[in-house]
């Protein structure tokens, strides 16, 4: 096995979105990663992505392409398994590759995932839910900590009147509060349909994992972690924890150690979501390949992306209320790969 050596071959990639992605970090034009290729000696590939989302504490694109340039090429598959830790995104795309070449997959458990539907911040949601229903849609995930908390919190009702009857409603405030104004907003939602909040507070602020365990202590409201847990050993550090919430799993940040935290995650029974790193459709089908493996109990998926990238030939399954998982398995790396040559 360690003898094994792989033709190795990386292309970086910078890609415009549609429309700029604005975030708690400010705003983001374009996506930047690499995609990795390995080939065996019978002329077997596989791909895999590494894109990383330094805000979420991982390694940047730099990082990995320079040590893509390392690894150079052929490369030993003993040589693999020594990328660092800390490039966790890397080691991810790199696993990935090789549980193609290897032809190792797990079969999903489940046909069809629903997807969830995202809603802009501010009032512009109003308008936005009747045509995501109409489509089909029926989980909603509406950003919010972006303008005032009264403000935002004067939409609630308005926007619930508009979901169609049995919807479920997500709330996304990726850690705009502080503790008063979560307090204001786990208080308004305690009688109303809202399936969970997601990341209330910072992770990085001071004491955020003792107001966390707070919040989920004293309001009924669900609360789900997102940059709380970027990485496979936060995970399993709030899991071990007995965090009684959500988990919102990113696979593309989660690293070589995937499989093992999605493996405890469901030990555990805990309840999780997959979503979307912004990735293109290489990471994408990595990740989705994961969920529906996962099966879980079928909550919708983060993944109402697309089409996110200015050239289509990057983005994933085109948006619908339902991914089935032969759409996952229709996306083609390789002419991802193609592309961006
Ligand atoms: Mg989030």
């Amino acid at each position: 096995m360690g003898r094994v050596t792989f033709h190795f071959e990386f292309r970086r990639y910078s890609l415009p979105f549609r429309q700029p992605v604005r975030t708690a970090h400010g705003v983001w034009t374009h996506r930047d990663g690499v995609i990795v290729r390995l080939e065996d000696g019978a002329g077997k590939r596989g791909y895999g992505e590494a894109a990383p989302i330094p805000w979420f504490r991982t390694e940047t694109a730099d990082e990995v392409e320079a040590l893509c340039r390392e690894l150079g090429t052929p490369v030993k598959a003993e040589r693999l398994a020594l990328v660092p830790e800390r490039l966790g995104c890397l080691r991810g795309a790199l696993a990935s590759a090789l549980a193609m070449v290897e032809g190792k997959r797990e079969g999903g458990s489940v046909a069809y995932l629903p997807v969830a539907a995202l809603l802009p911040a501010g009032r512009a949601v109003l308008e936005n839910v009747g045509p995501k229903a109409e489509m089909g849609f029926r989980t909603f995930k509406w950003k919010v900590g972006v303008g005032d908390v009264g403000d935002e919190l004067a939409l609630l009702d308005d926007v619930i009147a508009r979901l169609p009857v049995g919807s479920k409603l997500r709330l996304d405030a990726n850690g705009a509060w502080d503790r008063r104004r979560a307090e204001r907003w786990l208080e308004r939602c305690a009688d109303r349909p809202v399936e969970y909040v997601e990341q209330p507070v910072d992770a990085e602020s001071r004491g955020a994992e003792d107001l966390l365990r707070g919040l989920a202590g004293d309001f009924p409201t669900p609360i789900a972690l997102d940059e709380s847990v970027a990485g496979a050993r936060e995970v399993e550090r709030w899991l071990g924890a007995g965090w009684p919430g959500i988990f919102v799993i990113k696979p593309s940040l989660l690293g070589g150690g995937a499989g093992e935290a999605l493996g405890k995650l469901k030990e555990a029974r805990a309840r999780v979501v997959f979503s979307s790193a912004l990735e293109t459709a290489v990471g994408a089908q990595a990740a989705l390949r994961l969920a529906f493996a996962h099966g879980g109990e079928g909550r919708a998926l983060g993944f109402g992306v697309w089409p996110l990238f200015e050239d289509g030939r990057f983005d994933g399954p085109r948006l619908a209320p339902f991914i089935r998982a032969e759409d996952v398995e229709r996306i083609s790396p390789e002419a991802v790969w193609n592309a961006l040559s």
